[in-house]
């Protein structure tokens, strides 16, 4: 048993609208489609970072320009040892 919200009249459970006043209420308070989640900020990617520059390139060049050094180094060393053992 419920009663009308608008003139308190004795209503069945089932009653769609109140037979009394004609108010119509039977209708169960469905929640209100409204999307709460309108603001999804689908525009905000997650930030990959670009990183164009790849520091470790920099390192193997920097270590074979450094052993080819250290070969002609040691080329021109062992030429010139060469050369004085030859009596140069
Ligand atoms: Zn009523």
């Amino acid at each position: 048993m419920k009663y009308c919200p608008n003139c308190g009249a004795q209503l069945s459970d089932d009653a769609m609208f109140c037979p009394a006043c004609g108010a119509r209420f039977g209708a169960p308070q469905q929640p209100y489609q409204q999307q709460p989640y309108q603001q999804q900020p689908y525009q905000q990617q997650p930030q990959y970072p670009q990183q164009p520059q790849y520091p470790q390139q920099d390192a193997p060049v920097k270590g074979k320009k450094r052993s080819i050094v250290g070969w002609v180094v040691a080329i021109l060393v062992g030429v010139a040892m060469v050369a004085m053992k030859m009596g140069w």
